[in-house]
């Protein structure tokens, strides 16, 4: 069986960051509840859906894709335990994918098209793009208040932990620290790096059960949010600086 749980490779993490702290695989998958998986492909004839079964076992696929979310989001103490089944939904249709579903049934639409148009790395892309949509059917939502841009920050900052790291992400980009996807993801990266690892982790169990308010950043990391922003955007534009100098 392949051991998905390392440590992101080191070239896949943001260089002028520190590196997450490592986390030591859980050792008894026993211990984990991994849900059963089902696959559903309306397109056989499609080529996105040739390239997937070319290049993708689909259960190593979806197996990766929940341990990835249980080895950084969570515990064998605090992980969701509700979810019996994740079915993997293969189709054409507008957008890249997304996850829907209730407690104890999950879906992942994947568009076909989307994994047509990434040919040149088509394993890479679609893992990642599974690590971000299995965050949203473990994550939690603050009873459905937390920020969208938060929502999906972290599910990219889990896919950048899990190794899966697409070459247009950029560091240090957004003009809000909730603007989203890899912009949030960087900028909670830089969070942890600064006030301790293991923030997001709290963040997200903060909202089990809570609304979601401002003030669980502040209980993480004793700044306000907009503060924490201020400094991130501070760094960014000292970094922008050094290198420009590096290279002049
Ligand atoms: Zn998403």
């Amino acid at each position: 069986m392949q051991q998905p749980l390392q440590p992101p490779q080191p070239s896949l993490v943001p260089t002028h960051y520190f590196p997450p702290a490592p986390r030591k695989p859980p050792l008894n998958l026993a211990e984990w509840p991994i849900p059963s998986f089902r696959l559903r492909c309306e397109e056989l004839e499609h080529p996105g859906a040739k390239l997937f079964f070319e290049h993708v076992n689909p259960v190593e696929l979806l197996r990766e894709a929940v341990l990835a979310v249980f080895t950084w989001l969570y515990t064998e103490e605090t992980v969701p335990r509700q979810v019996e089944t994740v079915v993997l939904v293969l189709r054409a249709f507008d957008g890249a994918a997304h996850a829907t579903g209730a407690d104890v049934y999950k879906e992942i639409h994947f568009n076909l098209d989307h994994i047509a148009n990434s040919a040149s790395r088509v394993k890479d892309e679609v893992f990642g793009v599974l690590v971000h949509e299995m965050t949203h059917c473990y994550q939690y939502n603050g009873l459905g208040t937390c920020p969208g841009g938060l929502v999906e920050g972290v599910a990219d900052w889990v896919r950048l932990h899990a190794g899966y790291r697409p070459p247009h992400w950029r560091e240090g980009g957004g003009d809000k620290w909730d603007a989203g996807y890899a912009d949030t993801a960087f900028f909670l990266v830089w969070v942890e790096a600064r006030y301790g690892y293991g923030i997001v982790r709290n963040l997200n169990l903060a909202m089990r059960g809570r609304r979601y308010d401002d003030v669980m950043f502040k209980e993480q990391t004793g700044r306000k949010v907009a503060s924490l922003w201020k400094e991130y955007r501070a760094y960014v534009e000292s970094q922008g600086q050094g290198q420009k100098e590096a290279k002049s």
